[in-house]
């Protein structure tokens, strides 16, 4: 295949090693690092060479029914849900000290399993983390139910209460900040937890949470079972104790864990799924500007991201230089060592998705699209890509429909914008668009036409803790961080008495 354009990355020098011992490969139960009850583990491996970080006990059948017994026992007879608010905020808080404290160990670890650059861990990760623990640490105090009128002689008011025992199931993408989304909003409400990490990334969790136990957690509230999807997962979704589930993943994944919370007790569930985003650069834009933000909603976390901007419409007007520009953009973008620093890119999270990434690629050369950068893999060692970008996509492409997961931007023409929020729109997923224009009329048309959970205008990857976050159609179910994030984990029940004197009816 003929590559006319690539980076200046040919291979990749020797990993650095990071000085660092990763001392917590157990599984958390009730407040103990304890051994898998088989005894067996499993290797978690450097994307950047393939070579196994440590070995991780690997939770099975037996491990989440002691993790659930665990979360079951803590929340039905500890004091988590019934310990005050203000304790709860309080404990949550000293947790956020230490994630601010630890930084670099959290953000080596995360960097040294998912192999995404360091400075993006620790200057934007962690703090993000830090800062979603302290608003949900917020909440605490401020859940409280309501007093409803009523048709008759009745004393009637609400009570907002934990669900109870939750099961969270978290992808290996950006495996902190899910950690974080998952148990702050579970915490602050009183719930206890069973969180399942990604058998790819096990390692950032468990340290996490053992900082939550530093900082006062009881035991038994925050249970982390490291192991895998069809084993330790299915175990978790489908398990009768467990009273609600939070997955974030594949669409694939999504619909069996729905299926399995319905054959067994027939628990709540939050699914936030994939997505293939439209980011939609008009004809009035700044085309440098535009291209800019473009290669970040896409190259961002080595295009790894379930929001990652991953169709590229641009106007015919400014098509031509937009994709130079594009073009010579993915061509400077600085892949190597995540460790290193000024590195824009490290490797892809392991060989599956690196082969499957390359397949995509094959595939867009074999449609018939442009090959106008990148294209190969990076060395013999690790799971390295070229930033890659196609230009001449058509929707029917695999690469314009699939989720592609990887550093492949896909660039596709448009004329009118009727047409193009047709052609946004025409997709299984809804999670976010870009919209990239100087007319506030054209961002208020695709801001109301386009059906996805998460719209920025002339920005991308804007996420607050404050910021709701979720997909329309099959991007999920239900909305994550910000006050939505709450009724996730809450039930209401509403409590009436009869007033007995009516002279106060
Ligand atoms: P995945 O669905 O393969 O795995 C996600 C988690 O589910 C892992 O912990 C895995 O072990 C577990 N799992 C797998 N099979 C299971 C089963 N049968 N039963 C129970 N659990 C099972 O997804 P992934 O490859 O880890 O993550 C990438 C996907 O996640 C992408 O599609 C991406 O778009 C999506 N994602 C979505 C969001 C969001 O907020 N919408 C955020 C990050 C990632």
């Amino acid at each position: 295949r003929v590559c006319k354009y690539s980076t200046n990355a040919s291979s990749i020098e020797e990993p650095i090693k990071p000085t660092f011992h990763v001392d917590h490969t157990q599984l958390l139960i009730d407040g103990k690092f304890v051994d898998s009850a088989s005894g067996k583990t499993f290797p978690t491996l450097d994307p950047r060479n393939g070579q196994v970080i440590a070995h991780v006990s690997e939770g099975q059948h037996e491990d989440v029914d002691r993790a659930v017994a665990a979360a079951r026992k803590a929340f039905d007879h500890g004091p988590w849900p019934k310990m005050t608010a203000y304790e709860r905020q309080r404990i949550l808080l000293r947790a956020a000290d230490l994630l601010e404290k630890h930084n670099n160990e959290l953000a080596t670890l995360e960097t040294w399993d998912n192999g995404k650059p360091y400075e993006q861990a620790a200057e934007i990760e962690v703090p993000m983390l830090t800062r979603l623990i302290r608003y949900y640490a917020g909440w605490a105090d401020k859940i409280h139910g309501l007093t409803v009128p009523a048709d008759g002689p009745h004393q009637v008011h609400t009570l907002h209460e934990p669900i109870g025992v939750a099961g969270q199931i978290i992808p290996w993408n950006f495996p902190l900040l899910m950690f974080g989304w998952k148990v702050g909003p579970a915490l602050a409400c009183g719930n206890t937890i069973v969180l399942k990490t990604s058998e790819q990334t096990p390692l950032s969790a468990l340290y996490a949470a053992k900082l939550f136990h530093e900082a006062g957690l009881p035991p038994g509230v925050l249970n982390i079972v490291s192991g895998f999807g069809p084993i330790a997962g299915a175990a978790l979704a489908s398990h009768m104790d467990v009273d609600k589930i939070a997955f974030t993943g594949s669409t694939a994944t999504g619909k069996i864990i729905l299926e399995l919370a319905a054959k067994s007790n027939l628990k709540a569930a939050t699914l936030e799924l994939g997505g293939k985003s439209p980011f939609i650069v008009c004809e009035d834009a700044d085309v440098d500007q535009a291209v800019e933000l473009a290669h970040f909603a896409l190259f961002f976390n080595q295009g790894q991201c379930c929001c990652a901007g991953s169709r590229t419409f641009v106007h015919e007007s400014v098509y031509d230089e937009f994709v130079e520009k594009a073009k010579a953009r993915a061509l400077k973008r600085v892949v190597g060592d995540p460790f290193k620093s000024g590195v824009e890119q490290g490797p892809q999270i392991d060989s599956k998705q690196f082969e499957k990434i390359l397949k995509y690629i094959n595939s867009g050369v074999e449609n018939g699209a442009t090959l106008e950068a990148g294209g190969e893999k990076i060395g013999n060692k690790g799971f390295y890509i070229q930033p890659t970008v196609f230009s001449n996509v058509q929707d029917e492409m695999l690469i314009a429909k699939d989720e592609i997961f990887g550093p492949v931007q896909t660039i596709l023409k448009f004329k009118e914008i009727d047409e193009v929020i047709r052609r946004a729109n025409n997709s299984r997923f809804g999670l976010a668009a870009g919209i990239f224009t100087k007319s506030i009329d054209t961002a208020n048309t695709l801001t109301r036409a386009l059906r996805v959970g998460s719209v920025w205008v002339n920005c991308y990857d804007v996420f607050d803790a404050t910021i709701p976050f979720g997909g329309y159609k099959m991007s999920g179910q239900g909305r994550e961080k910000g006050e939505y994030s709450l009724k996730n984990y809450l039930q209401v029940k509403a409590v009436v008495t009869p007033l007995k004197n009516p002279a106060w009816l």
